[in-house]
């Protein structure tokens, strides 16, 4: 009890909160505690500070899912990736034996400027907030949202790398290379379609891992052989196996283009390791299958971007989608620090 006139009372001490309590920084506290960056990582927004800071890697998310032809709810994804994972602090990768934020410079680069349901504003703010990005010469992975994100972002980083080139290694159920979905043109269906048509990225340097299921239509395919992309259906991966398939796609990705830009729809993986997403096709790979293939091509090529695209966190009450796909973006960020540590150039000096 406190004495009356004894001065204001001391809750704390009574309670023996007055001691003095280590405290920790937002980095290293719990991932559930304070802002949700990924990897709890600086959110710096501004391309001229990411530039000072000679930033390796900027994560950037893409909440836009107005371009979904099924199950909507992708604008979730970038804030439910950013907060699928439980450690903290400096990341030790057990795969790659290398604390990959200890060797690169990672920021978290905030989202881009996006507003529902206006189509045309979404693409274009994505491709602005990616080229701005690029053009510090730090690498972009972008969060989606729906595929259709790819139009705009592969677009932006084969503008800044102009005239060099750019390949893309793309995982997925669909091949997305639709003429258009219902006449949209800017369609999750249609993505890969507009960048061959605009010359962003030519044909031959497209290469597709894990289609499957029942789309796109066989004159869709006519159109793809024109244009020399080279795929492997999941029926490849059943036969030959994932080691094998991936190596002839790092040999494919290896063949043309100067630089990769990895697009990973989440549907790749199995609807029952990955059930949050827009258009479920069961049958798919692993999960560990589709993290070991980005281990190894971030590794072998020179990669340009990357996307994680195609989370719904409403149709996942257990968020391992999104887990899958925070680890799609972390094990790519581990082989980029392994080929720093080694030597490399992670960044891109644009003109
Ligand atoms: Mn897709
Ligand atoms: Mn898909």
């Amino acid at each position: 009890m406190i004495a009356e006139g004894s001065g204001p009372p001391d809750y704390a001490r009574l309670a023996g909160w007055d001691r003095d309590w280590e405290v920790f920084s937002d980095y290293d506290l719990p991932t559930y505690v304070g802002p949700t960056t990924f990897g709890s990582l600086p959110w710096v927004t501004d391309p001229d500070e990411i530039r000072r800071l000679g930033v390796d890697v900027a994560v950037v998310g893409a909440p836009f899912d107005d371009g979904t032809s099924h199950r909507p709810g992708a604008r979730f994804g970038p804030r439910a990736i950013r907060e699928a994972q439980s450690a903290s602090g400096s990341l030790n990768s057990l795969q790659l034996d290398v604390e990959p934020f200890e060797v690169l410079t990672v920021v978290d680069a905030g989202d881009a400027n996006i507003v529902p349901s206006w189509t045309q504003r979404g693409h274009a703010l994505i491709h602005r907030a990616v080229r701005d990005i690029a053009a510090t010469g730090a690498i972009p992975i972008i969060l989606g949202g729906d595929h259709s994100i790819t139009w705009p972002s592969a677009s932006a980083i084969a503008e800044v790398r102009h005239p060099r080139s750019i390949g893309i290694v793309h995982f997925d159920a669909h091949a997305d290379t639709g003429p258009d979905l219902w006449g949209v043109l800017a369609s999750h269906g249609t993505p890969m379609r507009r960048l061959i048509e605009s010359g962003a990225v030519a044909g031959r340097n497209f290469v597709q891992v894990g289609l499957r299921g029942y789309w796109p239509p066989v004159d869709v395919f006519d159109w793809m052989r024109a244009q020399g992309m080279r795929w492997h259906l999941m029926r490849e991966i059943e036969e030959r196996g994932a080691e094998a398939v991936i190596d002839d796609a790092i040999a494919e990705a290896l063949d043309g283009a100067d630089a990769v830009y990895l697009s990973i729809d989440i549907d790749v993986i199995d609807p029952g390791m990955a059930p949050g997403t827009g258009t479920p096709e069961p049958g798919g790979m692993l999960t560990r299958e589709v993290l070991r293939a980005i281990r190894r091509i971030v590794g072998a090529v020179d990669l340009a971007g990357m996307d994680v695209v195609e989370v719904s966190p409403p149709f996942d009450h257990a968020e391992v989608t999104a887990a899958a796909a925070n680890r799609c973006v972390l094990e790519a960020i581990s082989a980029l620090a392994v080929k720093k540590r080694a030597g490399a150039r992670i960044r891109f000096e644009p003109r």
